[in-house]
């Protein structure tokens, strides 16, 4: 028997109250969300034409084991990547762990003892610190004699170009951008403020290579970093550009030269990108990449849709509910333990797996208070799936992402206002 769809979502365990709450927020987006459709559409068409130029074959799905030589799928994935981003080459593998090894391979691939890397947007994601031993870790460049300069963003979040001046010394080899605010709560950079950084550091000295550390952008915009002159962009196959398909694997693209650099470190000089079988996983990053723009839509649907809800009930928002968007990630600041505590279990109760377990906080290694992680995956850790984490400490924000579909994403935005209706943490008029 059909329900009509009020039952369904009070089946669901949204009340009347919520669900018409939710709606009249929703009559203010429709503009905003034709514009992330037409985005969708617009990115859409960029990877189907890169799949087209590149002849992509049902043989490109094969699977290849051992030492993976002659992986012809494997290697035209990487000239699709290539190809959508508008960069001469990529190394598209399984065998890149996370997002945090993608950077790492590109940096270490790329500098050399006596170098400096300077970071021009401030302190990078926090587990690149260890990666460049910011704080002192084993293996980190440091360790190899890499030195490390910082030039923190402006008040107004924009790049500080006079420091950035300064700052640049004859052993300035790479300079690193991160564009999405990460956990931080600076605004997230734009594509167009990218392109004008990388023109000023180029003006500078054109010899610098401009990496940007890529996560959580990718299709976000109708430009990525690689079209405003970054010579390398790196990031994960968990977020955007897997579309919630790829099980594993990171993504390094840029100039041909500084991508082979980087496959001789994720390998081994000489073997480059030759070796690295793809365990059958390729039809999975083929599918997710394909799916991407629109997947990437729908979370950023969500963190519009949750920005409003939040805002219109007072709790400060970032980005705001009117912003233009640069990424997928929403932060809340609830201001109260019980708030964050209550969010995060309704984006687990909204999820299709381990939609029964409570999530509680608890002392997570590497964070100095506990967090409330909120996550019912297909994929484990993956972030381009609906997920909130809130570390328990002031100002007790959560930062939320994702959503494979809009429906699911508005779904859990609804119960986590329900969680915090039937706690009592807001009121809503009936
Ligand atoms: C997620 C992320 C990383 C690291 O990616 P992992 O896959 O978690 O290792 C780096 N930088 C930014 C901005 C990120 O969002």
């Amino acid at each position: 028997m059909r329900q009509n769809m009020e039952q369904l979502y009070s089946t669901m365990g949204i009340s009347p109250e919520v669900k018409a709450f939710g709606d009249r927020i929703l009559e203010n987006l429709k503009e905003r969300f034709d514009a992330i459709d037409e985005m969708a559409e617009y990115n859409q068409l960029k990877v189907i034409h890169a799949m087209q130029t590149c002849r992509v074959s049902a043989e490109c799905f094969q699977t290849s084991s051992g030492y993976g030589y002659n992986d012809t799928g494997r290697d035209r994935l990487e000239d699709v990547y290539a190809a959508a981003f508008h960069a001469q080459a990529a190394l598209v593998r399984p065998q890149i762990a996370c997002g945090t090894h993608a950077i790492a391979v590109a940096l270490a691939g790329n500098l050399r003892p006596g170098d400096e890397l300077l970071s021009i947007s401030g302190k990078p994601y926090d587990t690149l610190e260890e990666v460049i031993g910011i704080r002192p870790s084993v293996g980190s460049l440091a360790e190899y004699g890499v030195t490390y300069a910082q030039v923190d963003l402006l008040e107004d979040g924009s790049f500080d170009l006079e420091g950035i001046r300064r700052a640049v010394n004859p052993r300035t080899k790479m300079i690193e951008i991160q564009r999405s605010k990460g956990y931080q709560t600076r605004p997230t950079l734009s594509v167009a403020q990218i392109g004008e950084a990388i023109a000023y550091v180029k003006s500078i000295n054109p010899a610098i290579i401009c990496m940007v550390d890529n996560c959580y952008g990718e299709f976000v915009e109708a430009t990525e970093p690689t079209d405003v002159g970054a010579d390398l962009m790196a990031g994960s196959l968990i977020k955007n550009p897997g579309g919630g398909l790829a099980p594993i694997g990171g993504y390094i693209v840029g100039k041909k030269e500084y991508v082979d650099r980087a496959a001789y470190r994720l390998t081994t000089p000489g073997l480059g990108k030759e070796v690295g079988a793809s365990l059958g996983v390729l039809q999975s990053f083929y599918q997710g990449f394909f799916l991407a723009p629109v997947v990437t839509a729908a979370a950023l649907k969500g963190a519009v849709f949750a920005a409003n809800v939040y805002e219109k009930l007072g709790f400060p928002v970032v980005p705001d509910g009117k912003e233009s968007r640069h990424d997928i990630i929403q932060a809340v600041e609830f201001g109260t333990p019980e708030g964050v505590i209550a969010f995060c279990q309704g984006i687990q109760a909204a999820a299709p797996v381990d939609s029964y377990v409570t999530p509680e906080p608890w002392a997570m290694p590497g964070y100095d208070s506990d967090v409330i992680m909120a996550a019912g995956a297909f994929v484990q850790g993956s972030s381009i799936e609906l997920s909130a984490d809130g570390p328990i400490k002031p100002p007790y924000a959560v930062y939320f992402q994702g959503g494979l579909t809009w429906p699911h994403a508005k779904l859990g935005i609804l119960m986590s206002l329900q969680k915090l209706y039937e706690k009592g943490i807001v009121i809503l008029e009936r």
